[in-house]
């Protein structure tokens, strides 16, 4: 054999670099399902089965078309449940001359591979990621000479140089960049109407065999199996987009930062997963909304606001992620040492918010990006939870978790912990946030107006302890001011009281007191 093709569960594009120049006579593609993907950090059922149940439909569709796929499945009983202990069993049987794979989506995997092909005495090539794009290199091009890196002027240079939504002078459409003024609305009280519930798909024999196969080898991760309904092929993904373009991109725009009790998809595309593992380019998404903006069935600031998440947002923490690994994973700019709540792997919580968004985390393997960044991520930052394990959390639970995209948003967007990098400020926020973007505070006992008394919302009282606590970094950012000068009207007794109650907290392991976490049982 010449070339082993390494093919990783988020690498699922027929068009992958890795596989240029393919010869069927000489070359073979290696997958391999490993316990260690599921365990690293404790994956959720949801997690688990979209990558299983793709890679299984990627080896089916490969070998349809005359590929010889050596694949190993997770039950076998040769299998060694790690990556570097099954691809040295194949390379000693298969005996390539050479390993290829296209870069990987995860340092470690990347070392990993390094030092397996080492010890096997194989050259392994690792080919550049046309998925994205800008490569490694671009992003690395784009940070010299600048002191501070901001996604703005990022997506800016990619919208030039990949013409997306640019006037017949190469000036943006519409005059401006950057509609996300027009992108902050709320419902009314009587909440979203009209809402259709996007494309889902039933799961295949493929699918059933790896539901099953999940709940067999996995009986104590989080989540549930019941509910997958995930594309799990490039033909699903690319129905899911052409449902979304038709029926929720014309109000994702306005409603992107909104969020509704037992409503997770409200008009978000539900695409991440499908990008992430590669069924879906991200240049097919992009082309679709300008295209549906183009012909008049969506507003401009709908489009650009959709486009911005991937043209921008997508590509620049990936940027990110690469250029400051792998130090990035240790920092913690804030020193927050406390443990994640245990509430997080079961929604057994009384704050509404919370107990909304985990439960449909868990349940899903989903939730939209409000309520990763203002509900779960604003509540740990607010706790001070240790950003590591704040990102082993997030990198479990969601059916879209690869670290490249998780980490920088995760423990630089949510948590702070780089220091500002991903963020200019922190995103410190009380209740009052929340009850202004949804309808959680309507159906929960605490009161986002309340810092302290038994009746108090803990992001409220927990906002107001993180300003103290950090007051005099927070200080020295200008962003900040105004909210660290709303700090000083507090009087020296308020202040005392809201210490005593976010202590009170942490002591109750993140829950807002015993007495309350008693009217639970
Ligand atoms: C703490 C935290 C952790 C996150 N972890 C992940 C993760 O593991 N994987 C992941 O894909 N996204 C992650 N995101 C970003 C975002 O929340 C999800 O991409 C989005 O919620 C996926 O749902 P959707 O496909 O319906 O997205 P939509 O709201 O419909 O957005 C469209 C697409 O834009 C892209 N996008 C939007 N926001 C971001 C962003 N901040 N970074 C990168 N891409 C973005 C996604 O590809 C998404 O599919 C995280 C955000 C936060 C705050
Ligand atoms: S009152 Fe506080 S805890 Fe309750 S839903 Fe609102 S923000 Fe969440």
């Amino acid at each position: 054999m010449r070339n082993l093709v390494l093919v990783l569960g988020d690498q699922l594009n027929a068009d992958a670099s890795a596989l240029d120049g393919f010869d069927a006579r000489r070359d073979a593609l290696w997958m391999a399902e490993v316990a260690e993907e599921s365990e690293q950090v404790w994956s959720g059922k949801p997690r688990i089965a979209v990558f299983l149940s793709a890679m299984r439909h990627y080896r089916d569709a490969r070998r349809a078309e005359g590929q010889t796929v050596h694949y190993v499945e997770l039950d076998e009983p040769a299998n060694t449940g790690s990556l570097a202990g099954e691809l040295e069993r194949a390379a000693r049987s298969l005996k390539p001359e050479r390993l290829v794979v296209t870069e990987p989506g995860e340092w470690r995997v990347w070392r990993v591979l390094e030092d397996a092909a080492q010890r096997l005495g194989l050259p392994l090539e690792i080919r550049g990621d046309r998925h994205f794009y800008a490569s490694i290199a671009d992003f690395k091009e784009h940070t010299l000479g600048r002191k501070q890196l901001r996604l703005e002027f990022f997506y800016r240079e990619l919208r030039r140089r990949e013409r997306v939504l640019l006037d017949k002078h190469g000036e943006p459409e519409g005059g401006q960049w950057n509609f996300d003024h027009d992108n902050r609305g709320s419902f009314s009280k009587s909440g979203p109407s009209g809402l259709r519930s996007p494309a889902a798909f039933n799961p295949d024999a493929t699918t059933r065999a790896v539901l099953a196969l999940v709940e067999r080898r996995f009986p104590k991760h989080p989540g549930k199996t019941d509910a997958f309904d995930w594309p799990v092929t490039p033909a699903e993904a690319r129905r899911a987009l052409e449902d979304f373009i038709k029926h929720r991109l014309a109000d994702f725009g306005t409603y992107q930062d909104a969020m509704w009790t037992r409503e997770p998809w409200l008009y978000h595309s539900r695409l991440s997963a499908a990008m992430n593992l590669k069924l879906l380019d991200p240049r097919e998404v992009v082309n679709a909304a300008e295209a549906a903006y183009r012909a008049g069935r969506v507003s401009l600031a709908s489009a650009e606001g959709f486009i911005r998440q991937i043209l921008g947002w997508r590509e620049y923490v990936r940027g990110i992620y690469w250029h400051f690994m792998p130090d990035y994973v240790e920092r913690n700019a804030l020193g927050a040492r406390e443990a994640l709540p245990a509430f997080y792997w079961n929604g057994e919580t009384e704050m509404a918010c919370l107990r909304d968004a985990i439960t449909q985390t868990l349940e899903l393997g989903y939730a939209h990006h409000i309520q990763r960044l203002m509900v779960t991520g604003l509540y740990s930052l607010l706790l001070g939870v240790d950003p590591r394990r704040v990102h082993e959390w997030y990198l479990a639970v969601y059916v879209d978790a690869v670290e490249w995209v998780e980490l920088p948003n995760t423990l630089g967007m949510s948590q702070y912990g780089d220091g500002g990098v991903m963020a200019s400020k922190p995103y410190a926020a009380t209740g009052k946030y929340i009850q202004r973007m949804s309808n959680y505070c309507a159906g929960c006992r605490f009161d986002p107006a309340k810092s302290t008394g038994e009746d108090a919302c803990p992001f409220t009282t927990l906002y107001w302890d993180f300003l103290m606590r950090h007051d005099r970094m927070l200080a020295a950012n200008q962003r900040m001011a105004l909210q660290v000068k709303n700090l000083a009207r507090l009087g020296d007794k308020e202040r005392a009281a809201i210490r005593a109650r976010a202590d009170e907290i942490r002591r109750n392991g993140g829950a807002p007191g015993a007495a309350s976490q008693a009217s639970l049982l």
